[in-house]
This record gives structure tokens, C-alpha cells and sequence, in this order.
């Protein structure tokens, strides 16, 4: 078993990997970027699959927290056109194959299932260098440093480890994701959690998306999407909320004005953009000792088959459980591994460039629907 086991990133990856490590008596420490837990919001709510995020919940031990936190019927999905006809209506069920969970709650579990001394906070990793014997040194921003024997990059699209391993860089998948949210109890609660219905509302024409979101508090949440080259958002000063609203008004223009009151009542204050990017379909990368890949950090995709939360936490799992399989042979644990999720993660990732295309595309919302009746 390596001595010294480096997580780079306290993502849902990363913490499955490190729980499962401590579940076995393997010492791992995860050094996250973010400052504390609550240093910002984790974000919507995550549907958590059947064949892969639930199994990686059920081998750290932690399956019936997690149905403590699924929000029972909020699967429910309804998709809509531009002019907010009906195309598609799906109810939500109560116990439904792929419920539906808050990220910030289960991230939380996850934590929560840790001792305190194996996440260091307020690290983020910027420089790592390649020892004798494989091991590799990790300086963070904070000034501090950590040898490893093996370290494993959980740290997201953006990851400081991958570049060890390969020169795959992300690419702009050419959609632009800005974020929405409506507080509980507001003026327009009522009328607008009518057009949503009880789980995910998306709108959508070509090029062209409202997805929102209506939690179990009453509150929404979601994205308005758009394809737009990379320049173009990149000029916009996003924290000029009244330039966002009628940035949005513009985008928006001809849609029904119940879906466009979605927008722009809600909270625009401090939107957060997310570009949606994606590694090449199936990217691989030859062994290199001491290191490794999970989740978004190795095959980040784009949202669309809904599986990169889900794959990251099996990763973690899989990855656990090759260590602890092979605990005097860390390299064949690591090959073993690596070559199963690239298996997993090219499927998938092919599979989510494609349903991109039918959200997105000129035969959108129809395919969209199709795509939907499908699952
Ligand atoms: C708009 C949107 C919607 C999505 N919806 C879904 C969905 O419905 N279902 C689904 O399964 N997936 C969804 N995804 C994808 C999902 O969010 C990711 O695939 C998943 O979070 C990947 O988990 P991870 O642990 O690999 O990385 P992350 O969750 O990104 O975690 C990485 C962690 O590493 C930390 N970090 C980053 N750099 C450093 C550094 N240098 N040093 C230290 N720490 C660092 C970060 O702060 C972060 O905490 C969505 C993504 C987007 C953008």
C-alpha cells in the first residue's frame, strides 16, 4: 500500500475516494482549494443513477444516509417550447431509478462521514513536481507543500494534476450555461412554480434553453442556455446586473412572457456563469507511476447525459477498491483502474456530445422530447 495517499480536490469524487480509503484503515489526506465547506453554493440538485453513483454510495457505506436526503417525486420533468406549449410531461415518482438529491446536501454527507484531519482546506495545489521513486511534491497557494507516493487529481475540468498526465486540454462545447435562482415565498412564487410543475421545467428552442428547477422549499433554481461563441460571453462584465437582464431580454425576445419573467425576476444579482466545456470523447493517457485521474479531472463532459457527478463518485469507488485489492502493488491497482474508466467514461462521453446536440440543435425541442422519452 503507498505510505502517503494525496487527494487533490474535495469534490463528490474525491470524497467518496477518501471515505472509502478510511473505511478500510488506509490513510488518505484530500487538500481542497476552497476555504471552508460553505465557501460558496454547491449548486442545483443532481439525479444519482442506478448503475453507478448509488453503487458508489452503497460501497461507502453510506446508501441509507443518501435516501435520507432524495427528494421523493421532484424527478418529475416537463419540457416545453418557446412559446410554453406542453411537448413532454413526466410526473415524478416516489421512489424513482435515478432520485434526485441537493448537491450541497450530499456533499455534506460525504464530509460529514470523515474525520476532520484528512481534508485540508484552503489549499489549492499550484505546482507539482515529479520526485525520485515516483513520488511527487505538491506546493499549494498557502505556502505549505506534501510528498505523496501516490497522488490522485480529483480536482475538476480545470485540474492542476492532469497536465502531468496528458496534454488534453478542455474545449468551449460552443454552450454557455447562466445561472438563475428565485427565493422561497416570493411574490411570484405561485404562478411560477405552476409553469415549473413539481421537478425540472426546460423551455427549450434551438440554440436555446430555460432550464429551472423547483426545490422542496418553494425556492427555484437553474439556467438560462444559450450557444454562444466563447468571445461573446467573455466581453460581458456579468456582475452588471441590469447589462445581464437586458442582455437576457435580447436573448429571450419572442419566447412567452411567463417563461421570460422566469429570467428575469429572478435573482440576477451575482449570476454565475457557467461555459460548458468537455475533454475529447474517450481520451486516454499512458500509466504514470504515482498518479492518477477521477471524475471530471480525467473525461469531463458535458451535463447532458447527467452522469459526471455520478461517474466521478464511482471512480472514487473503483479506484478505492483497487487499492485495497491490491495493497503490496499500487501500479497494477492504478492499471487496472485507469483501464476500466477509460471504458466507462468514453461511452458515456460520447453519449452526452450527442444529447448536446439534440437539446441544442436546429431539430430541438422535438428531439429533445425524443430524447427524454428514450431514458
Ligand atoms: C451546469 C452543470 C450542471 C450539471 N448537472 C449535472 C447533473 O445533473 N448530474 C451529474 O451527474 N453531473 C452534473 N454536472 C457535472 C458534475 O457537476 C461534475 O461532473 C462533477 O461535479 C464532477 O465531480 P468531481 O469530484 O470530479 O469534480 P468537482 O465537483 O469539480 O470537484 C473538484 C474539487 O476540486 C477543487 N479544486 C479544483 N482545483 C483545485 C486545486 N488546484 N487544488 C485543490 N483543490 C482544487 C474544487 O474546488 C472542487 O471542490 C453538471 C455540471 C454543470 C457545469
Amino acid at each position: 500500500m503507498p505510505k502517503t495517499i494525496g487527494i487533490i480536490g474535495a469534490g463528490l469524487g474525491g470524497l467518496v475516494l477518501s471515505r472509502i480509503l478510511h473505511l478500510n484503515g488506509i490513510e488518505a489526506i484530500a487538500f481542497e482549494a476552497e476555504s471552508s465547506p460553505r465557501a460558496r453554493p454547491q449548486g442545483g440538485l443532481l439525479d444519482i443513477h442506478e448503475h453507478n453513483g448509488q453503487q458508489a454510495l452503497m460501497a461507502a457505506g453510506l446508501y441509507q444516509d443518501f435516501l435520507a436526503l432524495v427528494r421523493p417525486a421532484e424527478d418529475a420533468k416537463r419540457i416545453v417550447d418557446k412559446d410554453g406549449t406542453v411537448l413532454l410531461d413526466i410526473p415524478g415518482s416516489p421512489l424513482s431509478r435515478r432520485p434526485e438529491v441537493d448537491r450541497g446536501e450530499l456533499r455534506a454527507m460525504l464530509l460529514n462521514s470523515l474525520p476532520a484531519y484528512a481534508i485540508r482546506w484552503g489549499h489549492k495545489a499550484v505546482s507539482i513536481e515529479t520526485l525520485s521513486n515516483d513520488r511527487h511534491e505538491v506546493a499549494f497557494e498557502n505556502g505549505n507543500t506534501f510528498k505523496a507516493d501516490l497522488l490522485v487529481g480529483a480536482d475538476g475540468a480545470w485540474s492542476a494534476v492532469r497536465p502531468l498526465m496528458t496534454d488534453a486540454q478542455p474545449v468551449y462545447s460552443g454552450t454557455c450555461f447562466i445561472e438563475i435562482a428565485y427565493s422561497a415565498g416570493g411574490r411570484d412564487a405561485a404562478r411560477l412554480a405552476a409553469m415549473i410543475g413539481t421537478g425540472t421545467l426546460m423551455a427549450i428552442a434551438p440554440g436555446k434553453s430555460i432550464i429551472a428547477h423547483r426545490n422542496a422549499d418553494g425556492s427555484i433554481s437553474g439556467y438560462a442556455a444559450l450557444n454562444q461563441a466563447e468571445a461573446w460571453f467573455r466581453a460581458i462584465d456579468f456582475s452588471n446586473t441590469r447589462r445581464v437582464r437586458d442582455l437576457m431580454s435580447v436573448q429571450f425576445e419572442g419566447w412567452s412572457q411567463p417563461l421570460v419573467d422566469l429570467i428575469l425576476m429572478s435573482t440576477l444579482d451575482h449570476p454565475a456563469l457557467r461555459p460548458i466545456f468537455f475533454l475529447p470523447a474517450g481520451h486516454e493517457w499512458r500509466r504514470k507511476p504515482g498518479l492518477t485521474l477521477l471524475g471530471d479531472a480525467a473525461h469531463l463532459m458535458s451535463p447532458f447525459a447527467g452522469e459526471g457527478a455520478n461517474l466521478a463518485m464511482y471512480d472514487g469507488a473503483e479506484l478505492a477498491g483497487a487499492l485495497v485489492a491490491h495493497p503490496d502493488d499500487m501500479e497494477i491497482a492504478l492499471t487496472r483502474y485507469e483501464r476500466q474508466m477509460f471504458a466507462r467514461a468514453g461511452s458515456l462521453a460520447k453519449i452526452s456530445a450527442q444529447n448536446l446536440a439534440l437539446f441544442f440543435g436546429d431539430a430541438a425541442p422535438q428531439s429533445a422530447v425524443g430524447l427524454f422519452k428514450g431514458l
